[in-house]
């Protein structure tokens, strides 16, 4: 059997149409747009140009809005840290969520070291904030609201434009880190009133190694690579011409065809819901039931260690993903420890089954039939693991 890939939230694969557009930029057009004095140079300016307009038409911005980096987390520390640096003195606090990306929250670290003020917000049992919450937390003082568009590891949907109208209303700036969503659930900066957005062009069928940043027009932002001047001034570097083109071409791509992918996504999302729900005992649901993205499937199951699941769907050639955070190398943690996933503490998951969390995302390409594959496997695994588990037999030695 062809091995299944339900990892889309981690990389998606880059869609044939958009590599035949970035290879001749690698070959026979290799200008650099900064020598736009001759052809080679105008070939590379016209072609990061065309790619500009094309990732602004996907969320409503203007071209000379969008900024080009190496990627999501690129992007992020340029706007936290970028607004953090371009701003006067007095404005000395930020507001973010527990469920951020950790290229937000290790961002804002040495912002706090520099004296900045952090509010993280909590989020409920679903993983949504409140916005009422974000209204209480804004103060005189203010600088950032960031809050994520929609969360990779349990696919809840933030209330982002009513927390645009607060920020707005309060003369803040609000960072939208649209890594997950962008290119696939609508997205209109105007709508939203963000002032920055993050955006990675390999979530949507693009490239790795290429991002964007929305920056509002008159939005100032301290650069974070020093430099020619490049995107503005915003981002130093030669640019990655090919790279760019892919993200246009990824990006045009999903203009035309998001809403298709989502109506087929939403059914795969469904059987696959319905399925493991109806066949695995002991299993709980993260994120919001409904106000999630396409696709994404996320639970977490008693006596079953998530990272042992992982690895026996993938000897049975299903690979998906585990809570982002469960990882044993964060920051200021020892190599051996099992660290909760923040995601999962934020949403209440009580911590010693942290490791239990899986994230099935599926893509454009996978079909029905892969989906009754994974229904077919997995209850024989957490059945599997389930025998292997003290705690799961001490529960059924009780129950007898
Ligand atoms: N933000 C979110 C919401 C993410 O899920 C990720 C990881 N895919 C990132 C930012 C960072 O992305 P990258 O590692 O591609 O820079």
């Amino acid at each position: 059997m062809t091995p299944i890939f339900f990892d889309h939230i981690s990389t998606t694969p880059l869609d044939p149409r958009v590599f035949a557009a970035m290879r001749p930029y690698f070959t026979e057009l290799y200008g650099n747009p900064s020598s736009h004095i001759h052809d080679q140079g105008q070939e590379g300016l016209k072609a990061v140009d065309a790619a500009r307009s094309s990732v602004a038409a996907l969320i409503g911005a203007k071209p000379g809005e969008i900024v080009f980096t190496s990627g999501a987390t690129e992007s992020n520390n340029l706007a936290v840290k970028g607004a953090a640096g371009a701003s006067a003195e007095k404005w000395k606090h930020i507001v973010a969520t527990e469920v951020e990306h950790f290229s937000v929250l290790n961002a804002l670290i040495p912002l706090s070291n520099r004296g900045y003020e952090v509010t993280l917000l909590p989020v409920d049992t679903d993983g949504k904030v409140d916005p009422e919450d974000v209204r209480k937390a804004i103060r005189s003082d203010t600088l950032l609201v960031s809050v994520m568009h929609a969360n990779s590891e349990i696919g809840t949907i933030e209330p982002v434009a009513e927390i645009g109208r607060i920020a707005k209303g309060r003369g803040v700036l609000f960072h939208m880190d649209a890594t997950a969503s962008a290119g696939h659930l609508p997205l209109d900066v105007g709508e939203i009133g963000a002032d920055l957005v993050t955006l990675s062009a390999h979530n949507f069928y693009g490239p790795k190694g290429t991002g964007a940043l929305y920056v509002r027009e008159g939005v100032a932002l301290e650069s974070q690579i020093d430099g020619g001047f490049q995107e503005r001034g915003f981002r130093a570097g030669t640019e990655n011409v090919p790279g760019i083109v892919g993200m246009g071409a990824a990006a045009a791509i999903a203009r035309d065809e998001r809403e298709g992918w989502a109506a087929h996504l939403r059914r795969l999302e469904g059987k696959l819901r319905e399925g493991v729900g109806k066949t695995v005992e002991h299993l709980h649901f993260t994120g919001h039931p409904t106000d999630r993205l396409p696709g994404h499937v996320s639970f977490w199951v008693e006596f079953a260690e998530g990272e042992s699941l992982l690895l026996f769907l993938n000897v049975h050639g299903v690979m998906a993903a585990s809570g982002s955070a469960c990882s044993s190398n964060l920051r200021g943690h020892d190599e051996e420890d099992l660290v909760a996933s923040p995601v999962l503490r934020a949403i209440g998951v009580p911590s010693d089954i942290c490791t239990g969390s899986i994230t099935f995302s599926m893509g454009k390409g996978n079909t029905e039939g892969e989906v009754d594959h994974v229904l077919g496997t997995l209850p024989g695994i957490v059945k599997r693991l389930w025998e292997m588990s003290p705690t799961y037999l001490d529960y059924q030695k009780k129950k007898a």
